[in-house]
Parts: structure tokens; sequence; C-alpha cells
């Protein structure tokens, strides 16, 4: 079967090319392993998504997940297309400032944030999810400590089912985030107490990598009935905020994906008409991480060796240090010979990493053309949870990362060097002469 490849990767001469560029011109410019992710399609699956819902409710606020690719050039670009950003960390409160995204726009996560995160959602003035009793009352003492006054809302846990890898499951009534449905009531009526904080929204977000519309619109209709009993209360509503989580086609031969558009048809006339019955009208905020980032970067490897054992191996320079996701979630991606990429896929091989671990296997099984040490391959869809969750295991210095637009190319983050990764080392006082 043909692989069904996204407009902006196609074949030329035997060749793959991203966007106007064949991918072993830029194996050769910038060397192995490289990311390379294409600007054009990055804009256009913004837009795509947030056209989707705006079509529906001109209130929509995108707020990028910024934990799928935190480069700071993504983020920058997503800021330009008007996007806020979810962020989970300090430190991806601080990219998305950076990037030039309005904190208004910036919703602070997390199910274990330190006190210092939430004295920096207080300095920067952005709206903090809460997941936590103890979170709020820290987070009450922290702003009236600084005077001032932080809009909040709780991270809800919606208790659903959603069909995808259990790791990536979030809003299970078993799960660690959010706030059981029982509790969710005391959660607001506790923040209205605090003087230092106020509730104006809700959230939740109930997995990743889903590919089926029918759980957001559960979720959404799960939040829209919980706004009215907060509503009940006395809160005011600004936001809504139904989390991230719509799935892209890995398998390029065997997966559909819903459209945005089509989970934009199935979710937003559900919180439209929540929203009616209870006369208010807050903002829709949506996270979307993977499907904006997702099918925009290739991760380029070249073949080290090919090896006949009880089955073929094909080794590349590649592993779980920079693509961990096949290794933490079985995930699937699909592997293209970049320099033979019109040739039969006649032979099974099993391409691994260099990585001394035995589950580094990137693609388990593939039928490839004839492969040879030398070829470069390409691992498609890599650009969400891939550069953001490389590590430097093995002492591995994490590639470059390369940004390509119409005729351009360039380095928007540079490899490291293992120098880089003994730059953090320190000689102990006692060890020293
Ligand atoms: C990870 C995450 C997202 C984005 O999930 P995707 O599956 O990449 O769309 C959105 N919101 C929250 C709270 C998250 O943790």
């Amino acid at each position: 079967m043909a692989l069904i490849l996204p407009n902006h990767l196609t074949v030329k001469e035997g060749h793959l090319y991203i966007g106007k560029h064949d991918c072993v011109s830029l194996a050769e410019e910038y060397g192995t392993p490289l990311y390379v992710t294409d600007e054009e399609r990055l804009r256009s699956n913004f837009t795509r998504y947030d056209e989707a819902l705006k079509k529906h409710y001109p209130d929509v606020q995108l707020l990028y997940a910024a934990k799928a690719n935190g480069n700071l050039t993504i983020m920058k670009i997503f800021a330009s297309l008007g996007a806020g950003a979810d962020v989970f960390s300090s430190g991806e409160l601080h990219m998305a400032l950076l990037a030039g995204m309005p904190p208004e726009k910036l919703l602070f996560n997390g199910s274990s944030k330190t006190r210092e995160d939430l004295s920096l959602a207080v300095e920067k003035g952005v709206k903090v999810s809460l997941d936590s009793f103890d979170e709020l009352r820290q987070l009450n003492e922290i702003a009236g400590e600084a005077g001032k006054i932080v809009e909040v809302s709780f991270r809800i846990n919606p208790a659903i089912d959603v069909p995808t890898h259990p790791k990536i499951a979030t809003g299970l009534a078993t799960s660690k985030f959010g706030i059981k449905a029982d509790q969710i009531v005391d959660a607001y009526r506790a923040a209205m107490e605090c003087p230092n904080v106020v509730p104006v929204g809700m959230h939740c977000h109930i997995g990743s990598q889903i590919l089926d519309v029918e759980p957001f619109a559960k979720a959404a209709e799960i939040m829209v009935r919980v706004a009215g009993e907060i509503t009940d209360l006395g809160v005011r509503l600004s936001f809504i905020d139904i989390g991230g989580g719509l799935g892209i086609p890995y398998n390029h031969e065997t997966e559909v994906a819903p459209t945005p558009q089509e989970y934009a048809d199935a979710v937003v006339p559900v919180f439209l008409k929540g929203i009616q019955k209870l006369g208010i009208k807050p903002q829709l905020w949506v996270e979307p991480g993977r499907n904006l980032v997702g099918d925009t970067t290739v991760l380029l490897s070249k073949v080290n060796s090919v090896k006949t054992s009880h089955k073929k191996f094909v080794n590349i320079d590649a592993g779980f240090n920079l693509l961990l996701r096949p290794a933490m979630y079985d995930s699937y991606h699909e592997v293209i010979v970049a320099n033979k990429a019109d040739m039969e896929r006649d032979t099974e091989y099993t391409v691994t990493g260099p990585i001394c671990e035995t589950g580094d296997i990137i693609a388990a099984d593939r039928k490839l053309p004839r492969t040879e040490d030398g070829d470069i391959v390409a691992i498609l869809d890599t650009g969400a949870y891939g550069y953001s969750m490389a590590s430097q295991y093995n002492c591995r210095p994490r590639c470059p990362e390369v940004m390509v637009f119409g005729e351009r190319s360039g380095i928007m983050r540079r490899g490291e060097s293992v120098i880089d990764i003994l730059n953090t080392m320190k000689k102990l006082p006692w060890h020293e002469k």
C-alpha cells in the first residue's frame, strides 16, 4: 500500500522533500541526526484549527500546549498568529513570555507546582489552573504577600475513559490530574472565600492522541454542566478551557484522524448549547499541542550499519535519546528511506537507535527498500513530544533543529556538544588537590 503523505512532504526523483528542501541535502548540509520543521505547515496547522473553531463561536482563544515543542522560534510564530499558551512549568512560562505571548493568554497548569512557580505566576500576572486545595491555600497566601489578586480556574477531572495509550489518558477517574467531581463545588466555594484569588475559569484536559471526537464532546458536556453548578454559586466565568488532545494519523497507511473542523463541529455546539442555557458568554479556550506541531517535523538520521541477525536490523544515529515516543508509549512513526523514497519497500527491517538499551527501537518489523549504510532515513511526525522529550542519555549531545520556509533554511537550535554536557559538572572541593 502507498503511504499517504501530508502535502508538505513530497517525493521527487527518488528523494523525500520537506517543503522545497531535499531531505538528503539537508542531512548533508547540517549533519545527522537532525530535526527539520516546515514553517508553512506550522502556520497552516494553526490557522486551520483556529478557523474551524471560530466558525462556530468567535470568542475562541487557542492556547498552544508548550510541552509539545518548546522551541522559542515555534512559540514566536504561534504568538504572532494570536496564540496564548498552556504552560506546565516556570521554564515554559518564561519561554511563552519571551515569545511575546501576553500574560492574559497564558494558563499555568500543573499538578505539582512549587511555591516558586506560584510566585512567578503571581508576579507575571498569568492565570493559574489549580489542581488541589493545598495549591489554592498556597496561592492565596503568596498573592496576599505580593498584594495581588490572581485569577484562577480549577482543573476538573471529568472521569472519562478515552481510547488512547494509558500513559496519555489524563482524565480518568484514577488519574493524578484534576479535582474529583464531588469536590468541585467545594473547591470553587473555597476559592470564593480567598481574598487574593478570584475563580474565573474552568479547565480540563482528557488526554492526548485521541482519534475520536466523541470523548471531547462528552467532556464539553460535563464542563458546561459543572459550569451551571459553579455559576449558581456566584462565580462569573470568563473562560472555559476544554484542553487539547486531538490526535494525528501516525500510521500513514491505516490511521485516519478527525480534522480540526470535525472536532469543532462535534464539540463547539455542545459548549454553545450549554452556555446559552445558562445565559453566560465565557471565552472558549482550547489547548492543542500535537495537532499543531506533530506533522510539521521530520527527524533525519543516518544508517550506520545494517545487520542480519534473527532479523534484519537497520542501526541509525537517532534513538530514544532524541525520540522517546516509541520506547515510552509504543508509538508508531512512519520511516522513509529519504534517498530511496520511490523504491519498492520489499524488505522487512527493525530500525534501532544507538542507545545501550534493548528497548531502543524506533520502528519494528517495517517494510523498507533494500537499505545500506550511509542511507538517510526520515522519521515522520516528530514535531510533537520529539525534541521536547529528548535527553542526553549515554552522554549523547542533543541534535540541532532546523526550520525551512520556502527556499530558506536555518538553524533554530544548535546541536549540543560533549563540552555542553561537561560544563554543568563540578569538581568537589574535597577532591581538589
Ligand atoms: C499535554 C497537554 C495538552 C496538549 O495535548 P495534545 O495532545 O498535545 O494536544 C493540553 N493541555 C494540557 C493540560 C496538557 O497537559
